[in-house]
C-alpha cells in the first residue's frame, strides 16, 4: 500500500547495477550485505518476494514427501500451501496456535500428527510477527524453548520474519537475537518497509548457496535488480526507526475500535501495526462493512480466522489525521451495517 518516497526514488533512479544473475549488482550485494549483519546471520539473499523466500527456505530445508509443522493461519499454510506442497512435495502437518505462537506441547503434537500419518518432519516454521494474529510477536524464550525442541529431534526452523523489523521496534530486541533462534529468516522490504518491491531470506554459508541455486530454478534470478535493491537499502536504512510511529497508531486504533458498538478485538494485545477484529456476522455482513468504510474512503482488509473477521494496518503513508479518519469512518461503517 505504501508509495516509494521522493527520496526512496531518487535512491532508486541513482543506483549502481550490474548483472546479478551472476552477482555482479553492487547495490544488491550491498543490501544483502547490510540485511546479514542485521540478521546475524552469515549470508543473505535479494528475493523478488517473501512468498518466495520462504519456498526457497523450505526448498533448502526439505526433501519431498517431508512434513513441516507450523501454525494453521500462518502465511504458509494459508497462501503457499499449492505452492510448497504441489511444487516441492511437502505435506503441512498444521496445529491451532493460540495467536499464531507455536510452544513445545503443539511442536510435539505435530511430531505426534506427522508420525501417525507416516510423515517424516522436515522442518518447523514460526511466523514472527504473526499476521493474522494482529501482529503478535513471538516471547524470546517461546522461541528458545522451540528451537531447542527443534534440535533436539534433529529438524531445522524457518522464521517467516517478513515483520521481523516490527517485533524488533516494538520489544527493542535486535532482529538478529530473534533471527538467530532459527537456521534461516526470511524479511520483507516491502510491508510497513515502505519500499516497493524485495525481499530476504537469510542463513548460513551453505544454506545461501543452496538457496540462490534455488531461486535460479523458482525464477526468481533478477539482472540489474540494483534499482529495487536501491528502494530496500533506503528503506532498511531511514524506514526502520519510525515503526514505532505505526505501532502507536495501530495502538490507537485497537482503543477506538474496542469502543464501537458491533465490533470485537479479536486480540486484546496490539503491539505492532495489525489489528484484527470482528464485525461478529457472516462474510457477506463483514463484506458490506468494509464497502461501507471504503465508501467513506478508508480501506480494510478481510482477514483470516473467522468469517467476520478484518483487518487494519498502519503504515508509511498513514499519518495521525489518517487514523482520526479511519476511525471516524469504521464508525459510520459500523453503525450503518453492524448495529441498525
Ligand atoms: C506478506 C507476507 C508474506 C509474503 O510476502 P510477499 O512479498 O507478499 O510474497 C509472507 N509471510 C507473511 C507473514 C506475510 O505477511
Amino acid at each position: 500500500m505504501t508509495r516509494p518516497t521522493p527520496e526512496m526514488r531518487r535512491a532508486m533512479a541513482e543506483a549502481d547495477v550490474g548483472d546479478d544473475t551472476y552477482g555482479e549488482d553492487p547495490t544488491v550485494r550491498l543490501l544483502e550485505e547490510e540485511t546479514a549483519a542485521i540478521l546475524g546471520k552469515e549470508a543473505a539473499l535479494f528475493v523478488p518476494s517473501g512468498c518466495m523466500g520462504n519456498q526457497i527456505a523450505v526448498a533448502v530445508h526439505t526433501k519431498p514427501g517431508q512434513g513441516i509443522v507450523l501454525d494453521h493461519l500462518s502465511h504458509v499454510a494459508m497462501v503457499e500451501a499449492k505452492a510448497v506442497t504441489g511444487f516441492l512435495g511437502c505435506r503441512l502437518i498444521t496445529v491451532p496456535a493460540e495467536r499464531g505462537l507455536l510452544d513445545p506441547g503443539l511442536v510435539e503434537r505435530g511430531f505426534a500428527d506427522a508420525k501417525r500419518a507416516g510423515v517424516a518432519i522436515g522442518l518447523v516454521e514460526v511466523e514472527n510477527t504473526h499476521n493474522w494474529s494482529s501482529g503478535a510477536i513471538y516471547p524470546l524464550p517461546l522461541l528458545d524453548s522451540i528451537a531447542s525442541d527443534a534440535a533436539a529431534r534433529g529438524v531445522p526452523v524457518h522464521m517467516d520474519g517478513a515483520r521481523l523489523w516490527n517485533a524488533s521496534a516494538a520489544t527493542g530486541t535486535p532482529l538478529a537475537t530473534f533471527a538467530s533462534r532459527a537456521h534461516s529468516v526470511m524479511v520483507c522490504y516491502s510491508k510497513g518497509l515502505g519500499a516497493p518491491v524485495g525481499s530476504a531470506v537469510a542463513g548460513s554459508r551453505a544454506f545461501l548457496e543452496r538457496a540462490r541455486a534455488e531461486r535460479k530454478t523458482f525464477g526468481g534470478s533478477m539482472r540489474q535488480a540494483g534499482i529495487v535493491a536501491a528502494g530496500a537499502l533506503h528503506a532498511v536504512r531511514h524506514h526502520r526507526e519510525r515503526l514505532v510511529e505505526d505501532h502507536r497508531r495501530a495502538g490507537r486504533l485497537a482503543g477506538a475500535f474496542a469502543e464501537i458498538q458491533g465490533l470485537e478485538l479479536c486480540h486484546a494485545e496490539v503491539r505492532t501495526n495489525i489489528v484484527v477484529a470482528d464485525t461478529g456476522g457472516d462474510e457477506a455482513v463483514r463484506d458490506a462493512f468494509l464497502h461501507a468504510a471504503a465508501a467513506e474512503g478508508v480501506l480494510l482488509g478481510p482477514a483470516a480466522g473467522g468469517p467476520g473477521r478484518f483487518r487494519a494496518v498502519t503504515h508509511l503513508d498513514v499519518d495521525d489525521a489518517g487514523i482520526d479518519r479511519a476511525i471516524a469512518a469504521v464508525r459510520i461503517a459500523a453503525r450503518s451495517v453492524l448495529v441498525s
